[in-house]
């Protein structure tokens, strides 16, 4: 009998979320990591990625060539947004399938992935974790019954080394709110607050971030009513539920047809 393996690569392999990513594929069935690549400034090209990872030695060198990823079904990209445009377009020029969790991107960013996603299979989401997915959901639901009189607010706690505010979480979890009430986040949103700021304009959707420590990724959604408050969050204590989560997408897309795709639609799978 013979088993066919899905062949993953891992840009950023050096990172945080690339070191477990290549951790978890070590103990995933069916998961062959095939390629590792990190920038070329980076103290880690050369290295055995599993030995890295904490893993032992699995002979994929970690290299500055982008093009090596081309051997990979699926690239898992957990990076930067110039690197994750990048990959996305040699991705589609190789057609490798791609799992982007890449956060901070920006509006022209997101069309130049939709772009590629014409090509190849391509799961983007600023949170990969089955709770963040399901909580998102949630807060539509809540954001479309509370409305008159309930005011949203949404709280995320991060490490230190995190260098995008609000998170892409915190952005996700606006941005259900929204569609439950109907509106557009960028109309609402209200991220900045410092001096006389005025009363709060009813209908905002407040955000307010805290960094500090090693937090893997803390997220509440606050209703505020009169006399009452609903509260829904979510706490992240390990960041191997977010490298599992996107090991879901990538078997995912590795089956998919080209497109353009989200947690939802990993989940719904
Ligand atoms: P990190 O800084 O530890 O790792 C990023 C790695 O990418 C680094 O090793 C860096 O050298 C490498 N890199 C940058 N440019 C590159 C390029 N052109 N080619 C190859 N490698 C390149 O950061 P991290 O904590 O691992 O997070 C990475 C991204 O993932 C961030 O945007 C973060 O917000 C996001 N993230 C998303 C989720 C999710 O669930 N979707 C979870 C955690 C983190």
């Amino acid at each position: 009998m013979t088993s066919v393996m899905t062949k993953i690569g891992i840009p950023g392999a050096a990172g945080r979320m690339g070191r477990m990513l290549i951790r978890e594929i070590a103990a995933a069935p069916g998961l062959e990591l095939v390629a590792a690549t990190d920038r070329a400034e980076s103290e880690a090209i050369g290295q055995d990625s599993g030995l890295l990872a904490g893993t032992g030695t699995n002979g994929v060198l970690i290299s500055d060539d982008p093009e090596n990823l081309a051997s990979a079904d699926v690239l898992v990209d957990f990076t930067s947004p110039a690197a994750s445009v990048a990959h996305a377009n040699m991705a589609s020029r190789h057609g490798c399938a791609m799992v982007v969790g890449t956060t901070g991107l920006s509006g022209d960013d997101e069309s130049a992935l939709a772009v590629a996603a014409k090509a190849i299979p391509l799961v983007y989401c600023a949170n990969t974790s089955v709770g963040v997915t399901l909580l998102a959901k949630l807060v539509e639901q809540v954001a479309a019954q509370l409305v008159e009189g309930w005011d949203i607010e949404i709280l995320e706690s991060h490490h230190h080394h995190k260098v995008d505010a609000p998170s892409g979480t915190a952005l996700v979890l606006g941005e259900a709110a929204a569609r439950g009430r109907n509106v557009k986040l960028d109309e609402v949103s209200d991220m900045v607050r410092k001096g006389q700021t005025g009363a709060r304009t009813p209908g905002d959707i407040g955000f307010a971030v805290l960094r500090g420590g090693d937090v893997t990724g803390e997220h509440s959604v606050i209703f505020f009513g009169d006399s009452e408050r609903v509260e829904i969050s979510h706490k992240a204590t390990d960041r191997a539920i977010f490298a599992r989560g996107a090991l879901r997408a990538a078997r995912f897309a590795a089956a998919a047809k080209a497109g353009f795709y989200d947690m939802n639609d990993v989940l719904a799978s």
